[in-house]
């Protein structure tokens, strides 16, 4: 027979888009359209409902960037539309190729009660099957005049990320808006030859099932009458029934599909569209559960539920009867889809807790899922928090966008820094937005990589960020291949149920061990400087005040902040979202984010003040005290506690060097700058080792060119490192302090539009070299690094992470290791050979990187880190980084892991001073191991007033220890991140009295509630 696939397809391709659906609205009238543009930003409903409307026509321009129009259209359904279907269709002006990322509404009724959201490809509103002739229509659309910032000019500059830029050049024009007769059997028509066409092109051509299905689309398409589409298209639906009906093979893939719409809660728009892109999907999502029996639709982010809660209380109602029903799933548990990367300890915990408990206070459901499908990589230390927070599973697909190495599994066990592995999928469909098309469905067969031991893979499906979520015709698509020859089966499954199912089906999964490292993105680490200093500043100032809250509290009987915590935990955590912390969200919403950092500072120092004036007592005729935040004592201050000030210890010098610059001591360290301002010796006192590796000068600040091919404020590709230019010219290099107690050297520099101070400093019986850095960058497109050149030959480094560390190669053998060449550490790198070691800590940069070199001299190693300041990408904030910066890093030579630990903690904590009547403040708890530290002190978020103390081991060994309390202890019980009684714990916490005996494995983190004697 002679080979006419290619004439075939194309004429399913042109009767399909010219003829079949244009037929599934035969009949249409349009309807009168009228608009009221709100001012400036969203209005409440009832007040958009009553806005007084001007008319206009589809063609006409609306919508300034980020601007909300009401707009009215009504009508009458024709007389002779009776007793059959009709629905509004009305477009915003979409651009159907690109669903989500535009504009977009939500539609009301009279009353002011939602219908579903317009999207893209989401444009109708069923008024009535049957219709009455004569029936009048009447509706409200809140449309959302976002501008395209992405798509049709990708990475290019723009001004449109802020509304204070934006200008008000209307951005779409009114499409056609009509009344129009639906015609379900040719809508059918269009899923049938959409699903059969798109499998038999991914079928092999050489087996039959392509044949059967080629011939049976050629019938069909003979029984189509081009003229009458809509009376032949019955007939035309009865030739394909036989291969529809063709049941798949025992053996093929299944693939339980999940609606889902991947919203991100802030990224292309502002916090505030976010409120309204839940509430329309949501809408449509609620609206979808009901016209179809089977199918199941899942959405994350705790915070998106509580702005639904919050904005839209009738949608929410929708919500909350639709997860009762088990149909709406809240998944993940947490609350928000945050990096993980860079949260510290304490905020990637309380991500759980926060989102595990709005979802069982709301739902009475507990996750056991944890939904990341779009995350920029899974560090070590995550998968002992899942563990901890009671869940047991891990969903990403993100991994799948590394740049370079294809990870091995796509089902399989990811083993954290401390042991605890997790059962974790990837979907192999590749993408959270699944459409149902052939080619993704046959896409994920092909590319999972554990086929022979397993035959199940996850597929979320529906459009994101504004598209709407899932759409009716997916669902058609998804019951058509329900059970279909030559194809993966597809049914709707709740992600539990896969998990269950999936773990079931893989006994022996393979293990991955170590952090889960996207090998692209690595800029986010970096990107936009100031949100992630207000992050990590929130996160210290929010464990000062629960430490000296809980204190006084036990101490004084000072009221517990209780809710004013929580609602400070719960704004850092929304911006520690996967596209703030990051940076890589417009401008918008950076400027908010700084503005929201400073607020909850403000309001964190005032709880802090107010509980440490408690402890203090009355200020006149008192004392200065001096509190310590830190896990470790300092300056016979103990941790968590206040002593009176001690003296100085002394001991500082600064001199002049031969041939220019100073030498700085302090008796634990001797260290020179030269004359331009560079650390050209840095020797431990009691080793005697020198840190700096001959010839070279640490604390270089080296600026390079950093355009990456796309994606700006995402990405730095390898390329950059090509050319670099020293900053090795000083304006001034000069003593700063000179005093018994502190000696500084201040160093100025100036390079392209822009300047930078330094300030080296020495404490008296100080371990470290603090250095301080105030940039005024004005720099466009370029990377600002500090690089420390050390004498160190070093296998590998430790980077700190959440409760512990994780080691990366110091070389790049292999791909995997050299695609790794932008790495995230919290407080400390380390890099350490037997005997001696070296720490950099840092109090707010993520982004580093390591080298080694063999010096042709003397044969030894240098190994380099250099921490990544600034950047300058101009997308999607053009101006990103812009302005002044200030940061805080130390060197650290002669430091072992313990080192690195105490001095991250301090140079992020530092001692705060107050007057008072009170000569101490006695700890709460007290730890006798070094490496077991205290990651939070606090009081139980149940009200009880128990306490609640969080440790961890923090060495990377084992460790025993005794954890005391200055107070009468009832009882002492080991629980989970919730603080619920955990025998999930493989050890005990015995109380004794006033302590409880404690051994932890490597890198253990433990949840102690300590009941009070008296209370109990
Ligand atoms: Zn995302």
């Amino acid at each position: 027979m002679h080979d006419d696939r290619a004439l075939v397809e194309a004429r399913l391709k042109r009767v399909l888009a010219e003829r079949i659906r244009p037929a599934v609205y035969p009949e249409s009238v349009p309807l009168a359209v009228s608009i009221w543009t709100a001012p400036d930003e969203p209005v409440p409903v009832a007040e958009g409902l009553a806005a007084p409307r001007v008319p206009v026509a589809s063609g006409d321009a609306w919508g300034a960037p980020w601007g909300t129009s009401w707009i009215t259209v009504e009508g009458t359904v024709p007389e002779a539309w009776a007793g059959r279907t009709v629905e509004a269709l009305i477009d915003l002006g979409f651009d159907a190729n690109m669903p989500g990322f535009q504009c977009e509404g939500l539609v009301y009724r009279p009353d002011g009660s939602p219908v579903k959201g317009l999207n893209p490809q989401n444009q109708w509103v069923r008024i009535a099957a049957p219709a009455v002739g004569g029936e009048r229509v009447l509706l409200h659309v809140e449309a959302a005049s976002n501008p395209v910032v992405l798509d049709y000019h990708p990475f290019v500059p723009t001004e449109l990320g802020d509304k204070a830029t934006a200008g008000d050049t209307p951005q779409y024009r009114l499409g056609p808006i009509e009344l129009a007769v639906f015609d379900e059997t040719v809508w059918q028509l269009v899923m049938d030859l959409e699903v059969l066409g798109e499998l038999m092109a991914e079928l092999p051509p050489d087996g039959p099932r392509r044949w059967d299905l080629l011939r049976a689309v050629e019938r069909a398409l003979d029984a189509v009458d081009l003229q009458d589409v809509n009376a032949t298209a019955a007939a035309a639906r009865a030739e394909l029934a036989d291969v529809l009906a063709s049941p798949a093979a025992p053996s093929a893939h299944r693939i339980g599909a999940i609606g889902h719409a991947h919203i991100d809660s802030a990224w292309l728009w502002p916090l505030r569209e976010t409120v309204r892109k839940v509430a329309r999907t949501t809408a449509n999502m609620t609206a979808l559960l009901e016209d179809e029996p089977e199918f199941l639709y899942a959405m994350s982010q705790a915070q998106q539920f509580a702005w639904i809660k919050e904005h839209r209380p009738e949608v929410y109602a929708r919500v909350k009867k639709a997860v009762a029903d088990g149909r709406f799933v809240p998944t993940g548990g947490m609350w928000v889809e945050s990096d993980t990367n860079m949260p510290s300890s304490e905020a990637m915990a309380r991500q759980f807790v926060h989102g595990k408990r709005f979802f069982l206070e709301e739902f009475g459901i507990e996750n056991e899922e944890v939904w990341l499908p779009d995350t920029f990589g899974f560090t070590g230390g995550l998968p002992q928090i899942i563990r901890n927070a009671g869940s047991k599973w891990l969903l990403t697909q993100k991994i799948s966008w590394s740049q370079v190495n294809t990870f091995p599994h796509h089902t399989f066990l990811w083993e954290g820094i401390d042991g605890t592995r997790i059962f974790t999928h990837f979907p192999p469909v590749d993408t959270y937005n699944c459409s149902m098309k052939g080619s993704e469905i046959a896409h994920a067969v092909r590319n999972f990589k554990d086929k022979g031991a397993a035959r199940h893979s996850l597929a979320p499906t529906g459009w994101g960020d504004g598209g709407g979520g899932t759409t009716r015709e997916m669902v058609a698509k998804a019951a058509r291949l329900h059970d279909l020859e030559g194809s993966a089966t597809v049914r709707w499954e709740r992600p539990a149920e896969f998990f269950a199912q999936a773990e079931a089906e893989y006994p022996n999964p393979p293990v991955w061990v170590g952090e889960l490292y996207l090998e692209l993105h690595r800029a986010t680490l970096t990107s936009q400087a100031r949100t992630k200093q207000g992050n990590r500043r929130s996160e210290n100032l929010l464990r000062e005040a629960e430490l000296w809250c809980a204190t006084a509290a036990l101490r004084t009987g000072h009221p517990y902040p209780y809710e004013r915590l929580d609602r400070i935990w719960r704004t850092v955590l929304l911006h520690q979202f996967h596209d703030i912390l990051p940076g890589s969200s417009i401008a918008w919403v950076h400027r908010e984010a700084e503005a929201t950092y400073a607020g909850l500072a403000a309001e964190l120092e005032e709880l802090i003040g107010a509980a440490q004036r408690a402890l203090a007592g009355e200020a006149s005729g008192g004392r200065e005290l001096v509190f310590n935040a830190a896990p470790h004592g300092r300056s016979a201050v103990p941790a968590g506690g206040a002593a009176v000030a001690p003296a100085g210890v002394g001991g500082c010098t600064v001199g002049a060097r031969e041939g220019g610059g100073f030498v700085l001591d302090n008796g634990r360290l001797r260290v020179v700058v030269d004359g331009d301002g560079l650390v050209v010796s840095a020797v431990d006192a009691a080793s005697g080792r020198e840190a700096v590796a001959p010839g070279a000068r640490a604390n270089l600040l080296q600026l390079h060119p950093d355009f990456p091919n796309m994606w700006d404020a995402w990405d730095v590709d390898q390329f950059y490192r090509n050319t670099v230019t020293d900053l090795t010219a000083a304006d001034e290099v000069a003593v700063q302090a000179d005093g018994p107690d502190e000696v500084a050297v201040r160093v100025a520099r100036s390079f392209g539009s822009s300047t930078v101070v330094q300030v080296l400093r020495l404490r008296a019986g100080g371990a470290r070299l603090d250095i301080d850095t105030e940039v005024d960058w004005h720099e466009t497109e370029k990377f600002l690094k500090a690089a420390f050149p050390l004498d160190l030959h070093a296998e590998r480094y430790a980077a700190e992470t959440q409760f512990g560390h994780q080691f990366r190669p110091t070389h790049t053998n292999t791909s995997w290791e050299a695609a790794k060449f932008e790495a995230c550490n919290h407080r400390f790198v380390h890099l350490a050979e037997p005997g001696f070691g070296v720490a950099l800590v840092t109090a707010s940069t993520y982004g580093h990187d390591v080298t080694r070199a063999v010096r042709p001299a003397d044969g030894g190693t240098t190994t380099t880190v250099r921490f990544s300041l600034l950047r300058a990408p101009r997308f999607p904030d053009p101006c990103t980084d812009q302005g002044v910066h200030r940061f805080r890093h130390a060197l650290v030579p002669g430091a072992g892991i313990a080192d690195a630990v105490r001095e991250g903690y301090a140079i992020g904590l530092p001692e705060r001073r107050v007057t008072g009547t009170a000569r101490e403040v006695r700890p709460l708890v007290e730890v006798d191991a070094d490496a077991i530290v205290v990651s939070a002190v606090k009081l139980a978020d149940d009200g009880s007033g128990d306490l609640v103390v969080r440790v961890y081991e923090s060495g990377g060994g084992r460790a025993r220890g005794r954890l005391a309390t200055s107070f009468p202890l009832a009882s002492a019980v080991r629980c989970d991140l919730l603080e619920r009684p955990w025998d999930g714990a493989r050890c005990e916490a015995v109380a004794d009295g006033d302590g409880v005996r404690l051994a932890l494995r490597p890198f253990e983190l433990a949840t102690l509630r300590l009941t009070p004697a008296g209370r109990a």
